[in-house]
């Protein structure tokens, strides 16, 4: 079993990774959460997969368990489904005591800890990611969230799980997109804070498990959310790629999925911090030869005038400005506040030459 803590002040909790750990999921929650009634919130992709799993170890552990099944992609991170899955457990009674799991990749985590944080003005969750993007990413560090009509992650909460459960069997089922999607969240980790992570994606590395990058991965969010839950200072750096991603995905009616759109995003970056002498043009072209080796997109065919006008709505805006997060080097990022303006500006500097605006 690998285990890293994410050492928040008031609430420390482990991420544990280990092969088949779905099999005695109920035993290692029992150890932190006394047998209650358990949602376990998962979508119709992975219910077949991986339910019947979860479920027997959760009842032989004590757990009694209500199965809800929400449709799978990103249509399910909305007001609908969160209101069918907490009326689910109201009408099952559940009570302060009672928790929810989520069962699946970021649309499933988002979702439940949404629900978890506003049912009872908040009840337990534990998040058990199937996805490589939500095993490196998203079940860690408590954002929760559904789309709105105007954007992406429009309206959520901070809640943080109980902890969360890494099975890298279940990833044997992903097909190629699904991995690339983790694959920029990853990349996206090591442009960051960890040049020997990026540097696996570069080569390609074959020999490197899951285990070891998810690991790596949370390691550096632990730190940063250990540091700023709330995301008022350095947590703002996990946004690389994001705002110009969020813009994209919403564009495309989230017809292009998260990791696809912030690698985009992330392209963009890269190419406007070397155009403006804040990185070396060799560490964007690693930056953009390495997300393409990784069956990833570095171009986008929305016009700058579209994503100009979604990134105004993203959640990173505070009033005029916005926060963008420009990498200076292969490992190391900073942060720049930009008015509506600049970031147009930095749209078109980001776009691929030859490419039209
Ligand atoms: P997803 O949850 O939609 O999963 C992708 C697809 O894979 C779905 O069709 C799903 O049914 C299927 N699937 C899941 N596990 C599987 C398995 N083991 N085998 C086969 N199929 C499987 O997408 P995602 O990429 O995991 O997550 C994207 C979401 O995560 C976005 O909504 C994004 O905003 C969110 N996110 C949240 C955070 C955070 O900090 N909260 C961070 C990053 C991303």
């Amino acid at each position: 079993m690998t285990t890293v803590t994410v050492a928040l002040t008031d609430h420390a909790y482990p991420v544990m990774m280990e092969q088949g750990l779905r099999h005695r999921c109920g035993a290692v929650i029992a150890e932190r959460i006394a047998p209650c009634k358990m949602a376990v919130i998962t979508d119709e992709n992975v219910a077949p997969l991986y339910l019947a799993d979860v479920t027997a170890s959760l009842e032989q552990a004590g757990f009694s368990v209500l199965p809800i099944v929400v449709a799978p992609g990103e249509g399910s991170k909305s007001f609908t489904t969160l209101a069918t899955v907490v009326e689910t457990m109201a009408a099952t009674k559940f009570t302060r005591t009672d928790c929810a799991l989520a069962l699946g990749g970021g649309v499933i985590g988002d979702l439940t800890g949404f629900a978890a944080g506003c049912y009872l003005r908040g009840i337990s969750f534990v998040q058990m990611p199937t996805t490589l993007l939500a095993a490196v990413d998203a079940s860690v560090g408590g954002k929760t969230a559904v789309n709105l009509d105007a954007g992406k992650n429009l309206a959520g909460l901070f809640h943080q799980p109980q902890m969360v459960l890494c099975d890298p069997q279940c990833l044997a089922t992903l097909n190629q997109h699904c991995i690339a999607d983790g694959a920029a969240e990853a990349i996206k980790t090591g442009i960051l804070g960890d040049s020997e992570l990026f540097a696996i994606y570069e080569s390609g590395d074959p020999s490197t498990s899951y285990e070891e990058i998810i690991a790596r991965c949370v390691a550096y969010k632990a730190k940063i959310v250990a540091e700023d839950p709330t995301e008022h200072s350095v947590r703002k750096l996990l946004n690389l790629g994001h705002t110009i991603g969020h813009a994209v995905e919403r564009a495309s009616d989230f017809g292009i999925s998260h990791g696809h759109a912030v690698a985009i995003g992330m392209a963009y970056v890269a190419r406007a911090a070397a155009k403006r002498g804040m990185l070396s043009h060799k560490d964007a072209q690693r930056i953009l030869h390495t997300l393409q080796r990784n069956a990833l997109p570095v171009e986008t065919a929305f016009d700058l005038q579209t994503l100009d006008t979604l990134t105004k709505v993203d959640k990173k805006a505070a009033g005029s400005s916005i926060t963008v997060i420009l990498p200076e080097r292969i490992g190391s990022c900073r942060m720049e506040k930009l008015s509506s303006d600049d970031m147009g500006a930095l749209i078109l500097d980001g776009v691929q030459e030859g490419a039209s605006a």
